[in-house]
Order: structure tokens, then C-alpha cells, then sequence
């Protein structure tokens, strides 16, 4: 039997999501016992238009962006997001913060008034078209990639992480980031990382994106235990959780 052919697409990003499978070495190789890469701009120099599997890295900021998606969409029977930018917009949605012409005016300077940039508001890919299945993180957990692919391989829904980076961080020993008087946005958001952050000494900056059922409230009562404003952690918010 012919292995599925996978493709791998990336739109407004920084790539550090694809560099994690191009890292995955030994979990790379057994993967391509079970899949057929078929494009892959940072790693082949092959194109194909025909794939079963797409994954996509990045968010969609432009109308040439949207045409692509939706393309990819028709062609494929599976649509993975890879990384916080696909699967929430990510970084990309600071963005979303200021009006167009105030962005356009940063990046492009004075030639912002005189050209027609192909730019709008930072999405999602969820927001243009359905997606199937999502990896968290910036970047990914090459692991729980190789995960996905192998579940939807043998007709199994994957699943993520369903508690928060607290969880993990108490596994793991770690002193807590609040004792060091930082805040922490580790009880709200998606635990898989095995606490990367608290584990090195920073603060989970809610790069796996916040839990559907976050109980913010407690979030609230252990920033104020810790002399901490809910406004201090709702700032913190903004890096990966940008409308
Ligand atoms: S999620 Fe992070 S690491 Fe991945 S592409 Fe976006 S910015 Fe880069
Ligand atoms: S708040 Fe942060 S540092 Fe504290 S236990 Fe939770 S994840 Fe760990
Ligand atoms: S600790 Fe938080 S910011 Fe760090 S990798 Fe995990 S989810 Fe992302």
C-alpha cells in the first residue's frame, strides 16, 4: 500500500516550528517508514500539489495567504496546524493591537502611504478554514507531532493536554516563579512542554495557549496571594493570547 503523502506549508512565521522536525532525528527517520514527504521548502527542494496530509506552520496575514489555505484545504484530507501561530495566531497577533496603518507605518516608514501592501489583521488558520488537528506550542513538541501523525495514521483522534503547566512544574520539583515575585502564566495554560520554562528559571509565558476551561479565577486569588494584579497577568496574556 502507498504511504500517505505529506506536505508541510509555512505562512507568516519565524520557521522555528518546522526547525523542531527537521530536528527530530531518530523519530524523523521512523516516521519516514510511515509517510511520503512530497514538499517541504526548508528541508526538499521537491512541489507537489498532491498530498493527502498538509501540515501549516504560521498565521494568515494576507489575502495571498487566505487563496493558499483554502487551496491546500480543497486538496487535503487532513489539515494539521503546527504551532502557536496556526493554531492561535500566535506572536503574529501583537499585531491585531494596532490599527493596520499605525503597523504598516512601523514596519514600512514612509513608504507605508505610498505602496499597496497585501496586509490585514493576523488569523488564525482556524479562522479561514477547518483544521483537524492542532499542535501547540512555540515552538512544538517534536514528540507530540510525531504523536499526531502516528494517531491519525491508525485512525485515532490525538489528544492534547487537558491540565496546566502547574501540574508538570510540581512533577518536576520546580519552586514556584511567584516565590521569586514573577508571574507566571503557568496555572492557565496547556500543559505538554514538561514545564520547559519553570524548569530553566523563567515563567511560563502561555506559549501552548490557554486552557478552554482555565479557571482564571484561582488564576486571580494566586497573582493577589502574591501581591500580583490581575492586570499584571492579563498584559502577560497579550503575547499569545492577542485577539
Ligand atoms: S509558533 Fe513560534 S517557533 Fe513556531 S513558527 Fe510561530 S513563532 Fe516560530
Ligand atoms: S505558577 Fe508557574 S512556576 Fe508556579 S507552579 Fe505554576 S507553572 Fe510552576
Ligand atoms: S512553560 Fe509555558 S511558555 Fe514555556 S514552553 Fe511551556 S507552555 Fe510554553
Amino acid at each position: 500500500m502507498a504511504k500517505p503523502r505529506i506536505a508541510i506549508f509555512d505562512l507568516a512565521c519565524c520557521e522555528g516550528c518546522q526547525l523542531q522536525i527537521v530536528n527530530m532525528e531518530d523519530e524523523l527517520v521512523q516516521l519516514l517508514t510511515l509517510v511520503n514527504p512530497v514538499e517541504w521548502r526548508e528541508a526538499m527542494s521537491d512541489q507537489s500539489s498532491n498530498y493527502d496530509i498538509a501540515i501549516i506552520e504560521g498565521s494568515v496575514t494576507r489575502s495571498a495567504d487566505e487563496m493558499r489555505v483554502r487551496d491546500i484545504r480543497i486538496r487535503a484530507k487532513y489539515v494539521i496546524a503546527l504551532g502557536a501561530c496556526a493554531m492561535q495566531g500566535g506572536v503574529n497577533k501583537l499585531k491585531n493591537n494596532f490599527s493596520l496603518q499605525e503597523v504598516k507605518k512601523e514596519v514600512y516608514g514612509y513608504a507605508a502611504d505610498q505602496a499597496q501592501f497585501d496586509t490585514f489583521r493576523t488569523k488564525a488558520l482556524a479562522e479561514v478554514i477547518k483544521v483537524d488537528f492542532e499542535v501547540p506550542g512555540c515552538p512544538i513538541e517534536a514528540s507530540e507531532l510525531a504523536h499526531v501523525i502516528k494517531c491519525l495514521l491508525t485512525g485515532r483522534r490525538p489528544k492534547l493536554a487537558e491540565h496546566p503547566v502547574c501540574v508538570e512544574c510540581k512533577m518536576k520539583g520546580n519552586c514556584c516563579r511567584y516565590e521569586y515575585d514573577e508571574v507566571c502564566l503557568g496555572p492557565i495554560t496547556r500543559a505538554g512542554c514538561d514545564a520547559r520554562c519553570p524548569s530553566n528559571g523563567f515563567w511560563c509565558f502561555g506559549c501552548r495557549g490557554i486552557l478552554p476551561d482555565a479557571n482564571m479565577d484561582a488564576a486571580r486569588e494566586a497573582a493577589a496571594l502574591h501581591g500580583k494584579s490581575f492586570a499584571v497577568l492579563q498584559s502577560k496574556l497579550e503575547l499569545f493570547g492577542s485577539e
